[in-house]
């Protein structure tokens, strides 16, 4: 038996901040300590007030594996109210340090040789994890059929809006379908409606089999309803691997 090694926390400094929506912003952290992640993986973040408090929480990866060495992105939506990220949007400045600890997750990852085709689907931020598998794909010209279902509000609040379209406009077996909840004017090529059943369908419509595996990543609520409407198209249950961002 191998015993498992805890994760060490590092000090990861910001480099630069990369505004993506008016709540959401990227966050390029070059880390003390290297590592190579997969696509999917997060890091744990922490941190430290004067008087000793600690708040820790996680951030996925959006960076894909291949991209700049021994930096990654991390991309948050500031939460009104909220403990951890507001520090992100209104403190952090580029030059400060913070500590962290990865990469972290077994499950919710993509690598080529699981295969596909692969289907994702993506509330709000709940994107990012799915970004990085995304890019990963992009990244090493593979041909597994890949399909991006992605709610939300508004087309402004789509996150990594134009590097997503450019990789559909590819044409090369990566698909994206987008649907906005809140949206009053009519986007081309955007539905308006909540995820279901038939749209999962018409995103997987390109594809040459069913989905091998799915993975849906979003708030609490998000997930419960994507999951429904998964297996409501008939996809197998066990296809699906979920990440739940809480709220
Ligand atoms: C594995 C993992 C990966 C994650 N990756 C990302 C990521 O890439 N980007 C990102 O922005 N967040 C991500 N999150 C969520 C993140 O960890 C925090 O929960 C989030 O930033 C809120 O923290 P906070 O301290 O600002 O708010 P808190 O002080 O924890 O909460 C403030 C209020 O917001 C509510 N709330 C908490 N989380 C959410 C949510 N996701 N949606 C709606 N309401 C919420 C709480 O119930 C509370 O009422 C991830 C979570 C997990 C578990």
């Amino acid at each position: 038996m191998t015993p498992t090694t805890p994760l060490l926390w590092q000090t990861a400094t910001l480099e630069r901040v990369v505004p993506q929506t008016a709540r959401v912003s990227s966050f390029f952290f070059r880390l003390s300590q290297p590592f190579r992640h997969v696509a999917g993986q997060h890091v744990d973040v922490r941190l430290t007030a004067p008087d000793g408090y600690v708040a820790q929480r996680g951030y996925s990866i959006g960076s894909g594996p291949e991209s700049e060495p021994g930096v990654i992105e991390l991309c948050i939506e500031e939460l009104e109210g909220g403990e951890v990220s507001p520090f992100f949007h209104e403190v952090a400045k580029p030059g400060d340090e913070i500590e962290l600890r990865g990469p972290l997750g077994g499950h919710f990852i993509w690598t080529e040789p699981m295969g596909g085709p692969v289907l994702l689907i993506a509330g709000g931020s709940g994107v990012v994890p799915l970004m990085a598998m995304a890019r990963h794909r992009a990244a090493l010209g593979s041909q597994v059929p890949m399909a991006l279902l992605y709610s939300a509000r508004v087309w402004d609040e789509l996150i990594f809006r134009e590097e997503l379209l450019q990789l559909h406009g590819a044409r090369n077996g990566f698909d994206l379908v987008l649907t906005l909840t809140r949206d009053a004017e009519k986007r081309e090529g955007a539905r308006g409606r909540r995820i279901d059943s038939a749209m999962v369908m018409e995103a997987i419509d390109q594809f040459p089999e069913p989905p091998k595996l799915v993975y849906l990543c979003g708030s609490n609520a998000f997930v419960a309803a994507a999951s429904d409407a998964v297996i409501a198209a008939g996809i197998a249950e066990t296809a699906i691997r979920t990440e739940r961002y809480g709220g």
